[in-house]
Parts: C-alpha cells; structure tokens; sequence
C-alpha cells in the first residue's frame, strides 16, 4: 500500500530523513517509534505531500507520488493538536473533508452519523467545540479524518495531549476501530506503551534512520542495537565477554541463550530476568529504592546497587519486593538476557558502565 525508498530529506545542513525504506501493507497498523528530533513527523509530512524530498521515492499502492499534491494522495492526517474548527459545531467538522469531496447534504449527514457512532459520540452533531472535553475532541478529529475513508490514515502524536488513563484507553478502542475498518494507518508516536498497544509493527527511529523494524513482540525481545533497548526502557546494558552459554560481566558470570554470538558485544538484562535470591546466593547488592508500577501483575522495579558494578533494575511481584537498604542477592536468567548485535553502539559516555 504505502512504499518509501530512500527517502531523504535534508533542512540545511540537516539531515531530517537518511535513506528511509519501509512498507504499510494494506490493513496493517504500522507505529513510528522514536525521540523527539528522530524524524517522525517528517516522514509522515513527506508521506502527504507536505514536505517535498530531496532523494527517494513514495509510493501508494505502487504508485510514485513525485508532483501529486497533498489533497490527490487519499491520505488522511491526523495531528496532536486536533485543529479542529472552533466556529463550527461537531458535524460541521466531522463532514469538512466530505464537502471538499463534493458529497450532497443528504450523504453528508448519513456519514457524519455513522461516524460519530463509531468513535462514540453518537448525537452529537451539534455541539459546540469549545464544550467537547479533550477526549471528545480527540474523537471528533478521528471522525472527521476517518469519514472520507483515506486509503492511509496518518496520525501524529494523536493522543499527545490527553492524560494518561484516557491514553491508554483510547488507544485499545483505536485498535479495535481500525480493525473493524480495516484502515490502513501509520501512526507516530514517542511513547513505546502506545505504540506496543496499537501496532501490528512498530519502525524505532534513530536520526533519521530506520533503527529497527518488526513486531511489539519481536523488538522488545530482541532490540537490534543498545539504542533501541534504552528507547524502550532497558537500562541493565553492559559491555560483554560472551563465551559457551554464558558471559562475563562488571556483574560476574550471566547466562546467555543458546546460539548468542560469542566475542565482545554489549549485553541487555531485562528487568524479569535479574531475580533476587540471599546475599550467600548471588552477586550481593543493596536495594537503593523501588517503584509501584501497577498494574494486573503488580509489578514493582526494585533499584538495585552492586559493590562495584553498575546499577541493576530488577522487576517483581509487590509481595516479594524487599525493602530499600536491604541487602539482597542477584541471579540472572538467560531467557531475559540479550546479546546485542556487533556494531550497535553505546549511547551512554564511556566508562558509565563500570567499564
Ligand atoms: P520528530 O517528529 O521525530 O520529533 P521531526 O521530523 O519533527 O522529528 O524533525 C526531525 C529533524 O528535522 C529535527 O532535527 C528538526 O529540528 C528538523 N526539522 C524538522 N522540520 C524542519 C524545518 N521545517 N526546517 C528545519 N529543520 C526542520
Ligand atoms: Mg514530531
């Protein structure tokens, strides 16, 4: 459906977008992940049309898009900030790009209710703006970008502005709205919970660069590079000797999954696989604090400090968190344990690591 090859784009001595290539297949929910400054938005910019490229090809269903003007392309975009109309009422937003379309009065409204039902708002045709709550107005601009049925829908930062609990909530009915559509929909965001939440694949941006692409499950088992890991929350990154099943570490010996490539590499621990035993059992450490996470599994992350090694971040069930200043023993599991692809390179200063 959509297709970017080598897509470059270049402000001054800036380079916004490297030789982008990826692909949105029909149907499919694709989520671009990254910091702030990583390009996102301008990929979507030069998906519409808004932002012209300096090398490379778009293409929509196999169609190169050079000279096609923004309102040709069938794309719908969505930004954080809604824009929508404040002198007209809900239906006079909601069938603004129907009008543009030339549908008669009649089609209008029969589409404008449909989707105010779909985004749960049914009846709201007439009310003003200014007395929609931020939810509200994140509904109406999906309608009003869902009703002319794009062949792409693109949303920047949709839910950027919204407090969390309605986030997270929006974010599974979105899902649920898409798949009953079956739109297609690259979507932007710098939040990896949102995007693991909606995304049947997720693109981690890195300046510019594609960092890696594949599914939420894919890249949080196996990120493609130490930047990738820390974007995503990892922090218990070191530097690795890795050998026959097992590595060593400023931690000690860490097992390692069958078939990890051997030498020296960085080496990920996620938080499930660092597991507290006595002080007699594993590498000694003092627990320097702790954080409720929530949650069905109510998890809590225990912060923990070894003599002379570099901080661990453990994850476990609330009635088994010890207390802080507790002295504690660690093992490791190498089901959580990620040996990082050569090349992938550190992004915190040297030494930072106890290295
Ligand atoms: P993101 O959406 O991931 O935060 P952007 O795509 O907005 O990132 O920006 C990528 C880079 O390009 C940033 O360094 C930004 O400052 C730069 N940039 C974006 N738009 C412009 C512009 N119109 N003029 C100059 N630089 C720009
Ligand atoms: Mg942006």
């Amino acid at each position: 459906m959509l297709q970017l090859d080598g897509v470059t784009v270049r402000f001054d001595d800036r380079t916004a977008l490297d030789a982008v290539r990826c692909e949105v297949a029909d149907h499919e929910i694709v989520c671009v992940l990254g910091p702030s400054g990583s390009g996102k938005s301008t990929l979507l910019r030069a998906v519409a049309g808004l932002q012209e490229i300096d090398a490379g090809r778009v293409l929509l269903s196999g169609r190169d898009q050079h000279g096609v003007p923004p309102h040709k392309r069938e794309v719908g975009l969505m930004f954080q900030d809604h824009q929508l109309f404040p002198q007209r009422d809900v239906a006079g937003n909601v069938a603004f790009g129907l009008r543009m379309r030339g549908a008669d009065r009649a089609a209008r409204a029969a589409r404008v209710a449909e989707f105010l039902d779909l985004v749960g708002l049914p009846g709201a045709q007439r009310r003003p703006i200014a007395s929609l709550s931020g939810g509200e107005q994140q509904r109406v601009a999906l309608a009003r970008a869902l009703a002319p049925s794009p062949r792409l829908l693109m949303l920047d930062e949709p839910l950027g502005q919204l407090d969390r609990s309605l986030r997270e909530h929006l974010v599974v009915e979105l899902r649920g709205l898409f798949r009953r559509l079956g739109t297609t929909v690259l979507a932007v965001t710098h939040d990896q919970g949102e995007a693991f939440a909606l995304a049947d694949r997720v693109l981690v941006m890195q300046d510019g660069r594609v960092a890696q692409a594949g599914s939420p499950l894919e890249v949080w088992q196996q990120p493609a590079s130490e930047f990738v890991a820390r974007f995503l929350g990892f922090e218990n990154v070191v530097g690795a000797t890795v050998g026959d099943e097992v590595a060593d570490t400023p931690w000690g010996k860490v097992p390692v999954p069958g078939g990890s490539p051997r030498g020296e590499h960085r080496l990920l621990v996620r938080p499930g696989g660092v597991r507290l035993t006595t002080v007699e059992d594993g590498l000694p450490c003092t627990v320097t604090g702790r954080t409720f996470r929530g949650g069905p599994a109510s998890a809590v992350s225990v912060m923990l400090q070894p003599e002379n090694a570099p901080a661990l971040e453990a994850s476990c069930a609330l009635p088994a968190a010890p207390r802080t200043g507790a002295r504690v023993g660690v093992a490791f599991d190498a089901t959580d344990v990620v040996v990082l692809p050569a090349g992938s390179c550190p992004v915190d200063p040297p030494g930072a690591d106890g290295r």
